[in-house]
């Protein structure tokens, strides 16, 4: 069943109950109103009777003044022994309530009197000052103007209602229509994006953006954009990797090639095919670690470790890298204790300190740093090399980019996935890598990591290059 369909039904069901319950009512009230009506009166004329109530000996008399009551108020007046003593009618001398003659209580009944519908009222006629029973007189009403009254109303609330219904089952239609139309709009507009294959579309914003629809309509947009891209990152990522495979299998099937014509092994050739082997390795594995990063599955070997300690080793092993090229020297050098992995720690550190060395010219300087801020500590890595422009931040950390992208490379340059990683790493390790640089000044890498344990403490005095400050 459609929604439209639905919604009209419960709207109908809805109404119905609730003329239902109101019908009643009205009913059982105007009925009672109108019984109650007629049973003071029956109840006026027997008190009169009651009070003027004479007995003689030869019998029961209905008083005078009894048959000065309203045509619509019968009598009849019954001795003990049931036979009738006078009555204001003359109609078959049956008793108005047979069942009810010989009770001796007070009672009001409903009976139907020759086909007439009657409101009896019977009332025991007690002798004074005896105080015995010596007949019952029994007051009728007919209910005729009752029934009609309640055969009318019936009439009017069943038709009424009937109409009340159907009109707001069809006002409801057509409110569910009027309602719903934007929804059919935008499963057409969605329907569209879909056949059409085209993510780049978006679903117009008719109505206000608050109400129901234009919320929806603005999160499945809010969807398709992220959706888009999410495909537009994938198909990058795709291009990228391709591309960065296309160069080295270039230059090996070239030296292959190179080799079968000469018909024998070339070394020259034999080491660029194994130097080009090793970097498709590297750019494999990289890329491997980026994606289990990134999706948070990236295995860590978590263990606490003091920070400083490999500070020191990566500053040793920078030493190595840079020769005499850059001078590599040691800042601020706090102790920490950060819960970590300590290989994959050690790789965001030589990441730096190798982007570092390798983009600052000859005769610069990179500065590696320990501090501790808070609860945090912070290693940082600075040179003074070429800066990088600030519209070129943002995207800094993003997978295969590079800033220069014809920048001519050192034997290590790597594929753009260096600082990804070493971002993605960092976050896995619930901290932060941030950059600071100056175009003709320098740059400095920030790696954050929470500190564990009871924190940490100076060891020397402050002599980090401030290098590149925001
Ligand atoms: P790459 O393998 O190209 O070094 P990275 O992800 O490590 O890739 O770095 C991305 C880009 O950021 C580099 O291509 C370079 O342009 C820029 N970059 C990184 N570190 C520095 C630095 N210390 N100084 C200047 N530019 C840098």
């Amino acid at each position: 069943m459609t929604l439209r369909a639905r919604l009209t039904l419960w709207y109908a069901a809805v109404l119905t109950l609730v003329l239902l319950a109101f019908g009643v009512a009205v009913y059982a009230l105007l009925s009672l109103s109108l019984i109650r009506q007629i049973d003071a009166t029956l109840n006026v004329a027997a008190d009169e009777i009651r009070l003027a109530f004479r007995r003689e000996v030869t019998g029961i008399r209905l008083p005078p003044m009894a048959l000065d009551l309203t045509a619509n108020v019968y009598v009849q007046i019954w001795d003990t022994a049931g036979n009738l003593v006078v009555q204001n009618v003359s109609v078959a001398e049956a008793p108005f309530d047979a069942d009810r003659l010989t009770t001796g209580e007070a009672a009001y009944s409903d009976v139907r009197y020759e086909d007439i519908h009657l409101r009896v009222l019977t009332y025991p006629l007690v002798a004074q000052p005896e105080g015995t029973v010596v007949g019952t007189m029994q007051l009728a009403s007919p209910l005729t103007t009752v029934d009609e009254a309640q055969r009318a109303l019936l009439v009017l609330l069943l038709s009424g209602g009937l109409m009340a219904v159907l009109l707001a089952a069809l006002v409801g239609w057509t409110t569910a229509a009027a309602a719903l139309r934007p929804l059919e709009q935008v499963t057409e507009a969605a329907l569209q994006i879909t056949r059409a294959d085209d993510l780049s579309l978006r679903i117009p914003l008719s109505g206000p953006a608050q109400g129901e629809v234009g919320r929806l309509i603005v999160a499945f947009n809010e969807t398709l954009e992220r959706l888009e891209n999410l495909f537009e990152t994938q198909r990058r990522f795709l291009a990228d990797v391709s591309h960065e495979l296309r160069t080295p299998l270039t230059t090996i099937l070239g030296n292959l090639d190179l080799m079968r014509k000469m018909g024998q092994l070339d070394a020259e050739s034999l080491e660029a095919i194994s130097s080009e082997t090793q970097r498709m390795k590297r750019l494999v594995q990289d890329i491997l670690v980026l994606t289990q990063a990134e999706s948070g599955k990236l295995p860590l070997a978590r263990s606490e470790l003091e920070l400083d300690t490999l500070v020191l080793e990566v500053f040793q092993q920078s030493k190595v890298l840079a020769q005499d090229r850059v001078e590599v020297r040691l800042g601020q050098e706090d102790q920490a204790r950060v819960m970590g992995d300590r290989d994959r720690l050690k790789q965001v550190l030589l990441n730096l300190m190798s982007n570092a060395i390798e983009y600052t010219p000859a005769g610069g300087s990179v500065t590696l740093g320990l501090a501790c801020v808070g609860d945090w500590a912070r290693v940082t890595v600075s040179d003074t090399g070429p800066g990088i422009p600030r519209e070129e931040l943002p995207h800094i950390f993003e997978r295969f980019y590079r800033v220069d992208r014809s920048r001519k490379r050192t034997g290590q340059g790597g594929a753009g996935l260096g600082l990804s990683i070493a971002y993605w790493i960092t976050r896995s390790h619930e901290g932060r890598l941030e950059v600071a640089s100056e175009v003709g000044k320098g740059t400095t890498f920030s790696v954050w990591l929470p500190q564990s344990g009871s924190g940490c403490s100076d060891k020397a005095p402050a002599v980090e290059a401030v290098i590149g400050r925001r």
